[in-house]
């Protein structure tokens, strides 16, 4: 039964329907030998209607999420889960975001299936650089940047004072920012609260990970390099 709870782990559909796959000989290794219940082919032996397996649990994806896009499993409208295959949704363990980028917000957002790896990108001890783009309604004044690195920054309704974050300035309307925790809507409450306003937010790089190679709604699985650009 290895191979069916594997498969049926994978979102490839419920045991019953992967027992029917496994009898109809759908499921075979790379010489096309069927596979029976009980097989111990390795993982990435394995191919289900010809295709090699997904990744086995332990997975991390980038995605580039374009704006319009919420990251839940359940809201109304389009989600960000929309973006990668629907069997990812049936995978257990959850894949589940490494964070969350408002519905307005474009870039990088991670997905992962483990929890430990999940827990290392949160974690507030990691304190793991997140890089975003603003465009802003109105010109900086001037004294934004040394705010923001004071470290003695609140936000309306919070207790704690921000984290130091550092501020560059691309024109005066245009400036990227990196933070080293992440609040809710903390890019746009931090601008807000100089008076200004963000017309456009997108996360361009998680640690030194960035969105090379990955098209606006497109997606990618991470290797090893790629999960330590992260930290
Ligand atoms: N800050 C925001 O305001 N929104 C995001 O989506 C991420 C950071």
């Amino acid at each position: 039964m290895r191979l069916v709870k594997l498969i049926a782990n994978l979102g490839y559909g419920s045991r019953k329907e992967i027992q029917t796959a496994i009898r109809n000989g759908w499921v075979t290794d790379r010489q096309g030998n069927r596979l029976k219940v009980d097989s111990q082919t390795p993982h990435e032996d394995i191919l289900f209607d010809d295709e090699p397996l997904d990744p086995a649990p332990g997975m991390v994806l980038l995605l580039n999420k374009p704006v319009g896009y919420t990251c839940s499993t359940k809201d109304q409208g389009r989600l960000v889960y929309d973006l990668l295959p629907d069997r990812f949704r049936m995978r257990k363990p959850v894949l589940s975001t490494i964070g969350r980028l408002d519905k307005e917000t474009s870039g990088a957002l991670l997905f992962t299936d483990d929890g430990t790896f999940l827990h290392q990108v949160i974690s507030p001890k990691a304190e793991v650089p997140k890089i975003y783009e603003a465009v802003l309604d109105r010109p900086l004044k001037g004294d934004e940047a040394a705010l923001f690195a004071s470290g003695e920054m609140m936000l309306e309704s919070e207790v704690k004072p921000l984290k130091p974050a550092e501020l560059e300035v691309l024109s005066e309307t245009h400036v990227r920012l990196t933070l080293h925790e992440g609040r809710y809507h903390q890019v746009r409450r931090m601008f807000a609260a100089t008076g200004n306003h963000v017309n456009a937010l997108s996360r361009i790089r998680i640690g030194n990970l960035d969105l090379e190679g990955v098209t606006e709604g497109e997606w990618k699985l991470l290797g090893e390099e790629d999960k330590a650009r992260i930290f």
